[in-house]
Formats: C-alpha cells, structure tokens, sequence
C-alpha cells in the first residue's frame, strides 16, 4: 500500500500503451522491439508518474482523439452500409438465387471429372453410359462412364 499514493497510475492510455507495446514486442524485429520497449517504458511511466495533472491532460486528448477517429469509422461505414445495401440488395439477391439454382441444374444434369494426363476438371453430361472424352486444355482422349 501507498506505492501509488500521490502517482497518476494505470490509466486507459497506460494499459493501451503497454498492450500495444507488447503486441510489438511479439514480433523479434529490432524495430518493433524498439518500439515495443518504448511503449510499455512510456506506459509504466505515466502509471508512475506524479505529474498527475499532465497525465490527465494527455488522456483527455488521447481520449477526445479515439472518440473522433471512432466516431468517423462508425458514421463512415453506417453511410457505406445503409448506401450499398440498399442500391444492391434486389439484385444481389436474385443472382444468388440464379447461382444456386444453375449449382443444382450442374449437380443434377452433369458429372466433374479430371483429365487423367492434365488434371483439366471436365464437365460431362451424366446418364450418356460410356463415353470418349476429349480433354478441351490437352487434347487427351479417354473413356469416362456418366
Ligand atoms: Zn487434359
């Protein structure tokens, strides 16, 4: 007790700060090691720090700077969602529609094979028996059973 006593302590930009600073500590790269270090000396400092007034100053515009950059992600991406969604919704709709219904129809009425000399994936028509196929990407003649 009392270690803290008169120091500004861990703050929200404290802990950011030394979180961050471990996530570059992650990376074994002099560079992000670099910072990683300066992150979490700068964190623990301010913690320890018994200028408490500087301190909250610099939270205060820490914090005031993330609620901006927040606010402008959050009201930019509500103006691209509700834009985008409303202009595309029919039509994106009705071509996953069209896409699932030509999935089934290709299940159904035709069989993936691979060429056996290119690895070609080949579409055939099923229910034609025993049938020569001629791979379209090699030219490559086999007997294929649909
Ligand atoms: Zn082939």
């Amino acid at each position: 007790m009392g270690f803290f006593q008169g120091r500004y302590g861990f703050d929200l930009l404290s802990k950011i700060l030394v979180l961050l600073g471990l996530i570059f500590l992650v990376w074994r790269n002099i560079i992000t090691l670099t910072i990683g270090f300066a992150l979490v000396a700068y964190g623990t400092y301010r913690a320890f720090s018994k200028n408490i007034t500087a301190r909250s100053n610099e939270a205060f515009k820490f914090e005031s700077f993330i609620r901006n950059k927040l606010g402008n992600v959050l009201s930019n991406r509500n103006n691209y969602g509700s834009s985008s969604m409303y202009s595309n919704k029919g039509f994106n709709f009705g071509n996953y529609k069209d896409k699932v219904a030509s999935w089934y129809n290709e299940r159904k009425n035709y069989k993936i094979v691979k060429c056996p000399n290119c690895s070609q994936k080949l579409r055939l028509p099923k229910g034609k028996g025993k049938i020569v196929v001629t791979c379209k990407k090699c030219a490559n003649e086999f007997k294929m059973k649909t």
